[in-house]
């Protein structure tokens, strides 16, 4: 989509830090972290407008996105304690409505969710 901030990262018209890419995903660092280690995970196709909008279709894209969060949580020494979280719609924060995943942690980072 051509006003979408992260379909312009994944064509490198805008500039990320990125951590990983492939044909099908782009993982970067955010541009505003919550926590010591806050990365994005994206497909490189634009799911409008996040987690509503799955079907079985996209199985394979999110089992790799989660394998390589999996890895880069290794490569950043995180391993041992980290939170996947994706927002699905303006009312829970969401901004940007290109289905993605933040990848939290380091240090003493805990989103509390109970
Ligand atoms: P959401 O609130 O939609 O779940 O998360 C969107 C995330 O994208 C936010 O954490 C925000 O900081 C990040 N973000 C927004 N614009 C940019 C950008 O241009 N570059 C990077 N690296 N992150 C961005
Ligand atoms: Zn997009």
């Amino acid at each position: 989509m051509s006003d979408c901030v992260f379909c312009k990262i994944a064509a490198g018209e805008i500039p990320g830090k990125k951590l990983y890419e492939d044909d099908d995903i782009l993982a970067f660092h955010d541009i505003n972290p919550v926590a010591p280690v806050h990365v994005l995970l994206i497909p490189k196709k634009h799911i409008a407008s996040g987690a509503a909008d799955l079907t079985e279709e996209h199985s394979a894209v999110i089992g790799h996105i989660f394998a390589v969060a999996a890895n880069i949580a290794r490569e950043l020494d995180i391993a041992d304690g980290f939170q996947i979280i994706t927002n699905n719609g303006e009312k829970v924060g969401q901004t940007v409505a290109h289905l993605h995943f933040h990848l939290l942690g380091g240090g003493d980072f805990r989103l509390k969710l109970g």
